[in-house]
């Protein structure tokens, strides 16, 4: 199914928990889709506080985590950047030529809005407040690990053993496949056609972020849709693709964006301190 701008695929022998699964992703998507104006980030958005929803709460919870963990590298308030660089890429799709980058003023007046530590939570009763006006929230380094883990939770509540979960390229392997382990293969990042290598997964979750879906190239630049929150720009780092191997889908998904941002060294030490994480880079 298309679903969380992506396409996502469900792996298993039984149909009615593939669809029940389905359901539960098209759940988070209803909340986390940023093209939606009705969804509940974009009400957040829009409004600058909300009573959440468990999982709304529960990703921003998590992605603070991250926030905090990588001191800013991964930070959801990315929102106003990541919103004007994927308006890049779309143009840069439409047309070939007379392409420009975006105004030092404007990325400084997003820069300006950036910074989770300006998202204030209240456990108790799950609101969620944005201290500075225009501030927006972008969930898109985070949702469809989430939504992943979801799903496997569903397959499992169904008694499914076996199952494989994959959000574009955020996958989860339940069980075994047969007798064997999962084996999911990572696309070289610069040969489409060629898998660079392949991961055999049991109950652990992977995920790859990349620099070579969603971007633009302007005077032999590539300016890809992950953002350093420092600079306000694209990641600029040598890496072109960071796989994430994780107890949970989650895990990978928001570890490898921040892996990218962070670059090879500091991303290496910070995944080195978590359980059950393994990295793989891709460098230019
Ligand atoms: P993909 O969206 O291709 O799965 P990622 O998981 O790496 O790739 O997420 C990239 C997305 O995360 C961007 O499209 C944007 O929505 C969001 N994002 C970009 N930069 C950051 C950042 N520094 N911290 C958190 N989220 C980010
Ligand atoms: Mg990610």
């Amino acid at each position: 199914r298309l679903m969380l701008g992506t396409i996502v695929e469900i792996t298993c022998q039984d149909r009615a928990a593939i669809r029940s699964a389905f359901e539960e992703i098209k759940k988070i998507e209803a909340i986390a889709n940023n093209f939606n104006p009705d969804s509940e980030i974009s009400r957040l958005n829009a409004a600058g506080r909300i009573q959440a929803s468990p999982d709304l709460f529960n990703m921003v919870r998590e992605s603070l985590k991250y926030y905090r963990l990588s001191e800013g590298a991964f930070d959801i308030t990315v929102g106003p950047l990541a919103g004007i660089w994927k308006e890049k890429i779309r143009e840069a799709q439409n047309k070939s030529r007379g392409l420009t980058l975006p105004t030092e003023s404007q990325i400084r007046k997003a820069l300006s809005l950036v910074g989770s530590d300006k998202i204030s939570l209240d456990e108790s009763t799950f609101s969620i407040v944005f201290t500075q006006s225009g501030m927006s929230i972008d969930l898109g380094g985070y949702a469809k690990g989430y939504a992943v883990d979801k799903a496997i939770l569903r397959l499992k509540e169904s008694g499914v053993r076996s199952a494989l979960v994959n959000a574009g390229g955020n996958v989860y392997c339940l069980g075994k496949k047969g007798s064997r382990k999962w084996r999911i293969g990572v696309r070289h990042p610069r040969k489409p056609a060629e898998i660079v290598f392949y991961l055999d997964l049991e109950n652990q979750g992977a995920a790859t972020s990349g620099d070579y879906e969603q971007f633009f190239i302007l005077d032999k630049k590539r300016y890809s849709h992950i953002i350093n929150p420092k600079t306000g720009y694209p990641v600029d780092n040598n890496i072109s693709s960071v796989t994430i191997i994780a107890p949970d889908a989650a895990t990978s998904d928001g570890l490898s964006t921040t892996v990218f941002v962070l670059g090879k060294e500091k991303g290496l030490e910070l995944a080195g301190k978590m359980d059950g994480v393994e990295v793989k880079i891709i460098e230019n």
